[in-house]
């Protein structure tokens, strides 16, 4: 039997075993940027049993995570939850709204518009992926004048869609969207908004009504702290008005029957009925703290592992001051440095795990997430990790990121007004 990872053996009989060390003492430090770390309260609410989903008990637990996620997504509209990743939201979100050959804006901050792009193209839409040359494309928010220039070239209004990305989740940087919206309304154009927020929402600042979004796409796995599969299209009137005309093929994800079907808090199908559970759970502790106070956590997170990072004198992968990400920081390794051997050393000898560099950035950066069920000593350990692996890696550190945060954490406690327990 041969061990490839602190609970995980290969052999020949037995190809891939966990055996029952499974982490074997203390915790696993899960700091990839998603799926998260799920708070002991929200695993305990799954673990209810499951109840029948056409029953009185149901619709009471549907009106109410559909009530929830409205004041989380900060709408008055409709908001769709799905029995799928994210993924499938994003197809929602596309197949609901337009038709065969038409025209989408999207643009490309990274690997997950990267793949948004590609998923549009295999539902038969044309797009556009416009973004800023070169690696520094993936070191910048959307650029919304480069979108006005683009719209404003269209007069005969052939794009249907704008596609963006808010918080983009493989490279640690965040887009404003209510400049995208102004960008649109200053080219006086009427394609829809279409905003990827699978892993700002709950963590980073979102608001769909005032920032004029016409469909989010959301998922559970990362700021709203539940495990993967279930995913949400935030909708607005316009978006609604677009879906009553709109030909691609759609049964599953269609909106209609959802929407009939919600209004006494009942799915079209089988809907996931402990993940709601769960989801009831995670939507009473951001709400009863309060979105500000939960915007505030993260944004905090970012600066203290920012201040390690930076005291590493290593490269942080968001170029922009403006537009960090408050969920996860991307550190770029020193020319001939692998960054997945790093990871991979960290996980082997304590226990980690990092996100990896995705797609134009593999082996190239690390991401480490602070979203989820963290506090400050938690961040504390995981940074501590990476800083003895980058050590063993042979990484040449500038300083202690762990002193870094350290001082950082001690010198900025949370400002009392937003200190409400969850
Ligand atoms: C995680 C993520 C996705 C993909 O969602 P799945 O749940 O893996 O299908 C898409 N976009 C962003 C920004 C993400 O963070």
């Amino acid at each position: 039997m041969q061990k490839i990872g602190p609970s995980l053996y290969t052999d020949k009989d037995a190809p891939y075993m966990l055996t029952l060390d499974f982490h074997p003492t203390g915790r696993h430090f899960l700091q990839i940027p998603g799926p998260s770390p799920v708070p002991d309260r929200v695993l305990r609410a799954m673990s209810l049993p499951t109840i029948d989903h056409r029953g009185p008990e149901f619709a009471a637990l549907g009106l109410k995570v559909l009530a929830d996620m409205k004041q989380i997504f900060q709408t008055r509209h409709p908001v769709m939850i799905y029995a799928a990743s994210g993924t499938g939201a994003w197809e929602a979100a596309l197949a609901n709204t337009l038709s065969p050959g038409d025209q989408v804006l999207m643009y490309e901050s990274g690997h997950f518009a990267t793949l948004w792009q590609k998923l549009a193209t295999r539902l038969g839409l044309k797009t556009e992926f416009i973004g800023l040359p070169g690696a520094e494309g993936w070191r910048r928010g959307v650029q919304p004048q480069m979108i006005e220039e683009r719209l404003k070239a269209d007069t005969q209004h052939a794009i249907k869609a704008v596609c963006v990305v808010h918080n983009e989740t493989s490279t640690g940087v965040t887009s404003n969207i209510a400049a995208v919206r102004k960008a649109i309304d200053a080219a006086k154009h009427p394609a829809l908004l279409m905003v990827d927020t699978i892993s700002g929402l709950a963590s980073a600042e979102y608001r769909h009504d005032d920032w004029g979004v016409d469909v989010s796409v959301s998922g559970s796995q990362k700021g709203l702290m539940l495990p993967p599969g279930i995913s949400f299209n935030a909708l607005s009137p316009k978006a609604i008005e677009a879906s009553k005309t709109a030909r691609l093929p759609k049964a599953f994800w269609a909106w209609d029957e959802m929407i009939e079907m919600n209004k006494t808090g009942y799915w079209p199908s089988t809907p996931n009925t402990n993940l709601l559970y769960g989801l009831s759970e995670a939507c009473d502790m951001l709400l009863s703290q309060g979105l500000d106070a939960v915007f505030a956590r993260h944004v905090r997170w970012g600066e203290g592992v920012r201040a390690a990072v930076k005291a590493w004198g290593l490269e942080i992968q968001c170029a922009d001051a403006a537009v960090y990400s408050p969920v996860l920081t991307g550190v770029m390794m020193p020319d001939g440095v692998d960054a997945d051997a790093v990871r991979k050393l960290i996980y082997e000898r304590f226990d980690c795990s990092l996100g990896t560099g995705l797609g134009k950035v593999k082996g190239k950066m690390f991401r480490i997430g602070h979203l989820g069920d963290c506090n400050d000593l938690t961040l504390m350990a995981a940074l501590s990790g990476c800083e003895m692996g980058l050590k063993l890696s042979g990484v040449k550190l500038a300083g202690s990121g762990v002193l870094a945060a350290m001082d950082y954490f001690a010198a900025h406690p949370v400002p009392m007004q937003l200190q409400k327990a969850a």
